[in-house]
């Protein structure tokens, strides 16, 4: 069975040997995972196996360890979501929601920001925050991103096709993506098909993917800028890039973080922290949005610092492709009750 033959393959390891005069010993962990009680296909075996050997070279190494004693309940758990995520595209469980991003004068809507869901079979709508860093680990960040790049410009063509004014449709990246080679033809493809010009695309990259690589960051972004589309840099504020490199950045917008807004007394007390990120965007020469709006007082803060779109609860949460559809086919109510004061 499989523990005698690890023991003997241990045992054949650890003899030394010699290799020009030199006395050599080796040492060896092994993980092992058993087919097809544990899994039926490939990569799940490799990955169980892989975990049991994690846990092997823990424990101290020169020792075999099965994949069931590997685990905690904890790990099963996020192999079984791992399992999972790898079927989620093929099977059609990813959808987009859409949060609009409006115009802080008009009340209108400017553009959409995609937000992946994960419709699970179980366990009901899964939103980034419980899948993502998996998907990350389980290497499948590229094929979930060209997933997402591909469904927000086919919904772009739906909108154009159904007679819609047009909207940008903004699009988050990942860092991995982000670095990923055949990210700007990914792009270049989807933004061909999409019914509308490449400017009704926005990306979204945060300061800590772009500043990795600074020099390599900057290529991509002019090839990207090449292709027509929209940069814009989310969470802004809360990285660490200095001025002068932010004045490298071909960028269309920044994207005032959450925090920021939301801060006890940010905009109502002291909105000269808001108001000089708003400043420092404009000088930029970008586009401010403001992120996480909830409020009607926080609306007209950000309205008096002359911060051109929010996007938040206050206007609407992510909501579905259809719910979306119907939002931009609605004539903007110039009663709106949190409509800003012109
Ligand atoms: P983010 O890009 O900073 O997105 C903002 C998050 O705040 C979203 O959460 C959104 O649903 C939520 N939000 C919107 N308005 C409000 C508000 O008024 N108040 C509050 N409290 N929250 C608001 P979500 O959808 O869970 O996404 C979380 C993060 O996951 C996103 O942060 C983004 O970094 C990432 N993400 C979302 N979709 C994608 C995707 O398609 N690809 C990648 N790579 N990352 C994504
Ligand atoms: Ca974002
Ligand atoms: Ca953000
Ligand atoms: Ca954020």
């Amino acid at each position: 069975d499989a523990a005698k033959m690890a023991r003997r393959l241990l045992a054949a390891i650890q003899q030394p040997f010699s290799i020009a005069q030199k006395d050599i010993t080796l040492s060896a962990s092994i993980g092992i995972t058993l087919f097809p009680s544990n899994a039926a296909d490939v990569p799940t075996l490799l990955q169980q196996a892989d975990a049991a050997l994690q846990s092997a070279k823990a424990k101290g190494g020169t020792r075999f360890v099965y994949f069931a004693q590997a685990l905690s309940a904890n790990q099963t758990e996020r192999l079984a979501l791992e399992a999972d995520l790898r079927r989620a595209i093929q099977q059609n469980e990813f959808v987009l929601h859409y949060q609009p991003q409006v115009d802080v004068r008009r009340w209108a809507i400017r553009g959409v920001e995609a937000f992946l869901r994960w419709r699970h079979p179980t366990r009901g709508l899964l939103g980034p925050g419980q899948f993502l860093s998996c998907a990350e680990e389980a290497g499948l960040t590229v094929a979930i991103g060209e997933w997402v790049i591909g469904a927000a410009c086919r919904q772009q063509k739906a909108w154009h096709e159904a007679g819609l004014p047009p909207v940008r449709v903004a699009v988050n990246l990942s860092p991995a993506h982000f670095r990923h080679q055949g990210l700007v033809e990914t792009i270049s493809l989807a933004v061909q098909d999409m019914g509308r010009s490449s400017e009704h695309l926005e990306l979204e990259v945060t300061e800590s993917m772009i500043m990795r690589d600074l020099d390599h960051s900057l290529k991509v972004l002019k090839h990207l800028k090449a292709l027509g589309v929209r940069i814009a840099l989310d969470d802004f504020g809360t990285g660490f890039t200095s001025l002068r490199e932010l004045r490298l950045l071909p960028m269309d917008a920044v994207k005032i973080d959450a925090s920021f807004i939301q801060e006890a007394g940010a905009m109502e007390g002291s909105p000269g922290f808001t108001a000089a990120l708003i400043t420092l965007a404009h000088s930029l020469k970008c586009r401010a949005i403001a992120e996480g709006v909830e409020t009607q007082a926080q609306l007209e803060a950000l309205q008096r610092a002359g911060c051109e779109e929010v996007q938040g609860f206050l206007y609407s949460p992510p909501r579905t492709a259809e719910e979306t559809t119907q939002l931009l086919t609605k004539k903007p109510d110039p009663q709106a009750r949190n409509r800003p004061a012109a």
